[in-house]
């Protein structure tokens, strides 16, 4: 198996040679030449397989430049009810990614008993894993250098934490997270961990990081690289979950689903599409997005029209707070019929602040082939949704997982099962909570009173200068 760009103009390189690395050189993302295809065997054979092995059947098709053994050693130590529980002991706990029942052909698919209560979990566990064996193969190090406003940035740090070979420089917005979002990242003592607190806001903070990544020589004598949303790695591992959700709504392989999907930077749905490429029975798959609608208005209307920072609306489902989406290119290369020359028409505009429109073109009757509809929530929506199901269900549901809910009701075919992903556990986002449900949420075991464990993190002006020198200090070279 190997990987190619979206923008036609890169070698193909193996899973193992793009795991550490970002964009294709051609400025493009990495795609497999061909989706591997799940025959009807497979597909028998992996309905009642645990999350980690099946886990490992879909990633051996991608991965497939690791030893097999290898493979299965790094999935089944990630994939495990340890991890994924926050404390919980019942059966469903094992499941890893349980459905829980709304009502009659109505799901939520658990994606947050990771240790950072989000869906990021899921797949940057298996990242961190993957790097450490990585790196230790080449006996080479890699300095992760990140900015976040909270969920990526904890995922990561939870990941890579005590990882042999991998540092993290995590710069966040200095004071602007919630005190849960600053006590989960900041009370990390693993000397492994170096949390930043920019004066300044999450804005400051990216432009930090890429300034650093601007400079090629530096970047290259530090070793420095990322865990964005575009990592390759992640986006697979994404795949298995749809994989898991399939069988445990349905009971036979002729059946067809809906799913629903939170959405920001495209890599969760991203992942479904491709487990519908290789042949899972997705009937639809519903995108969600909050007001930051960019890509809502592309499954209307066909015109991609991404937004400045300076119009990104701050909403109350702040992780889908994003006006362009890093990894929708996968999917329009995929559209295009994988003519990267087109990719890069299109991408020459977006790079230059413009936008692009397939509405008169023939894409446009392509784009029903692949099964995605979708829809926008607000914050009242998002509050109506909240308490909609808390009183119906006694399930209490976050934000991002409103969202998704309230589109998939809306845009699904009722003839499908509806599995919503939820994205996040409502405890990461207490005063939405407060304000729909007038009480706080339920917080894990494991999560109660970080607020009071000690933190640790390096207050810094936004001076891409004084963040150098704090990356050489730590950095032995
Ligand atoms: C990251 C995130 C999303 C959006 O996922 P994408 O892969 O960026 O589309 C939705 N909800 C939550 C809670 C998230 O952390």
């Amino acid at each position: 198996m190997k990987y190619i760009s979206t923008r036609g103009n890169a070698p193909a390189k193996t899973f193992t040679e793009i795991l550490l690395g970002g964009l294709a050189p051609d400025g493009g993302l990495y795609l497999p030449e061909q989706y591997p295809q799940v025959t009807r065997e497979e597909l028998d054979a992996w309905r009642n397989l645990s999350y980690a092995d099946l886990a490992f059947a879909v990633l051996s098709k991608f991965a497939n430049d690791i030893p097999e053994a290898d493979l299965k050693a790094i999935v089944s130590k990630t994939y495990t009810a340890e991890v994924y529980s926050n404390g919980r002991t019942d059966s469903d706990a094992k499941q890893i990614t349980p459905l829980r029942k709304l009502s009659e052909g109505v799901y939520i698919q658990e994606l947050s008993n990771g240790p950072t209560l989000a869906f990021k979990d899921m797949a940057m566990q298996l990242l961190g894993n993957l790097f450490e064996y990585a790196l230790a193969k080449d006996h080479a190090e890699l300095n992760i250098l990140g900015a976040t406003s909270g969920d990526t940035g904890s995922a990561a740090e939870y990941a890579m934490r005590g990882k042999r070979g991998i540092r993290v420089f995590m710069l966040s917005p200095n004071g602007k997270m919630s005190s849960f979002q600053r006590a989960q990242m900041y009370s990390l003592q693993d000397p492994n961990i170096y949390n930043i607190a920019v004066n300044g806001m999450f804005d400051d903070a990216q432009d930090m990081v890429k300034a650093v990544s601007n400079d090629h020589a530096y970047k290259a004598a530090h070793k420095i690289g990322t865990v964005n949303s575009i990592n390759w790695g992640r986006v697979s591992a994404q795949v298995v979950y749809y994989f898991k959700g399939y069988f445990a709504a349905t009971k036979s392989n002729d059946e067809q689903v809906a799913f629903s999907v939170p959405s920001g930077n495209f890599g969760n749905i991203c992942a479904g599409h491709i487990a519908r490429m290789m042949g899972l029975p997705i009937g639809q798959l519903i995108l969600a997005t909050n007001e930051n609608d960019v890509l809502d208005e592309f499954f209307r209307t066909g015109v991609y029209r991404p937004r400045g920072t300076d119009h990104t609306y701050e909403t109350s489902s702040p992780s889908m707070d994003i006006s362009k989406a890093s990894n929708f290119e996968r999917f329009v290369f995929d559209l295009v019929g994988r003519d990267g020359a087109k990719v890069r028409e299109f991408w020459n505009k977006v790079d230059a602040g413009g936008s692009f429109d397939i509405k008169d073109s023939a894409y446009w009757n392509e784009l029903s082939k692949f099964g995605i509809v979708s829809g926008k929530s607000t914050h009242l929506n998002r509050l109506n949704t909240i308490r909609e199901v808390w009183e119906e269900y006694g399930v209490m549901i976050d934000t991002h997982t409103a969202d998704g809910l309230k589109v998939g009701l809306e845009q699904r075919r009722p003839s499908l099962p509806l599995i919503c992903l939820e994205t996040a556990l409502p405890a990461k986002f207490a005063e939405t909570i407060q304000e729909a449900l007038g009480r706080q949420p339920e917080r894990p075991e494991s999560m109660v009173g970080i607020e009071d464990l000690p933190q640790r993190c390096e207050v810094m002006d936004a001076d891409v200068v004084k963040l150098k020198a704090f990356i050489s200090a730590n950095v032995p070279h």
